[in-house]
């Protein structure tokens, strides 16, 4: 049975926030410009600030730091340091420490350690500030209009916690054209081949992989979840290895639509995953979800190891113990993790590029 266009999307919506699995996402700032000296205009990947989980495509956690755990870290800053970072100050040009360092490594967030920029892109200005053409990852650094001291810039501060870098112009060299205009005081350089600390490093994620009916939905509503940094549709389960949608749908492969999901074990265990996953299908109904039906839409937890195998029958049998499920048995599978094609590029974001919805379980 292929996918049905629904018309009960606000309620999806509304249940999903009702929930507490909705992480809203606010509309990146634009920063626009037009007096001299040039500056760059922009739409930062992660301008707008939250306080939910958030990850940059290099796999760094830049959600921003909370007040208290700013101030903690400023107690380490030389009054120098903090001169620049906290009160956005200035060091005098061809006086910083990194101005002329040019070995191999990475100028990670003196404050909180996230990566900014690279010695790959790294060049002499001539201005006696350090000088790069681009960020390590454009979601680690914050751009914001500056107009103090009669100047129209663009200040960049660390995404993360705020403190203040520089600034950026856009007379630098290729590919990019931009000059980002670094205080040494606000970087740490971590050379190559050098421990870095956990701060600085990506997170260690975990996947799990979770069949509920329709992936559109499961994926949907997994990728919103906080703590979850990418869940891609796909196919798992079943006999053939390069199954297409076509055919999970009208041949027997045995494949099930299936989510991947890699998430941050520091911000959602896998037990909470669990009961999103069960919020949002109805592990009672076999072979079907709501209006779709056949195996493709059968409910499966497909795990990676043997604590999740563990956690995944626990917290069934948990569950069938609940009002929820009084008088009807759960019948989600539990199996070690087989192979996982990902499906067709359609079928990926289909919610986000489309709208709309799948069936939701009766509650
Ligand atoms: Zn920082």
């Amino acid at each position: 049975m292929l996918k049905l266009a629904l018309p009960a999307a606000a309620y999806l919506i509304a249940a999903a926030v009702a929930w507490g699995i909705v992480a809203l996402a606010l509309p990146p700032k634009v920063i626009t410009l037009s007096s001299e000296p040039p500056v760059k205009t922009t739409t930062s990947a992660v301008a707008a600030k939250s306080t939910a989980p958030a990850y940059s495509k290099s796999g760094h956690d830049v959600t921003p730091l909370s007040a208290d755990r700013i101030a903690e870290l400023t107690k380490k800053l030389t009054p120098a340091e903090a001169e620049v970072i906290l009160s956005k100050g200035t060091e005098r040009a061809f006086c910083g420490n990194l101005l002329d360092n040019k070995k191999d490594g990475v100028y990670v967030c003196r404050l909180c350690g996230l990566p900014l920029f690279s010695s790959d892109a790294k060049f002499n200005s001539g201005t006696g500030w350090p000088s790069y053409f681009q960020p390590i990852d454009a979601a680690h650094v914050h751009e914001e209009r500056d107009t103090a001291h009669g100047m129209v810039r663009t200040e960049i501060t660390c995404h993360r916690c705020d403190a203040h870098l520089g600034h950026v112009f856009e007379d630098g060299p290729k590919p990019t054209g931009l000059r980002y205009c670094l205080n040494s005081a606000s970087l740490t350089f971590i050379e190559k081949g050098q421990d870095a600390p956990a701060e600085s490093r990506p997170v260690a994620t975990q996947t799990a992989y979770f069949a509920g009916g329709c992936f559109w939905g499961v994926e949907d509503l997994l990728q919103q979840t906080p703590g979850v940094i990418d869940a891609i549709s796909g196919y798992q389960g079943g006999k053939t290895d390069t199954p297409t949608y076509k055919e999970v749908c009208y041949e027997n492969t045995g494949h099930a639509e299936s989510v991947k999901v890699v998430f941050d074990p520091a911000r959602i265990s896998y037990t909470q995953l669990l009961e999103t996953f069960f919020k949002i299908h109805d592990p009672s109904q076999l072979n079907r979800q709501g209006p779709d039906v056949g195996s493709q839409y059968r409910s499966a937890i497909f795990t990676v190891d043997d604590e999740q195998l563990e956690q995944a029958r626990e917290f069934i049998a948990k569950a069938q113990e609940t009002p929820r499920f009084k008088g009807r048995r759960i019948v989600t599978q539990v199996l070690p993790a087989a192979p996982f094609h990902e499906a067709e590029d359609y079928h990926q974001d289909y919610h986000v590029k489309h709208g709309g919805h799948c069936a939701m379980p009766e509650r």
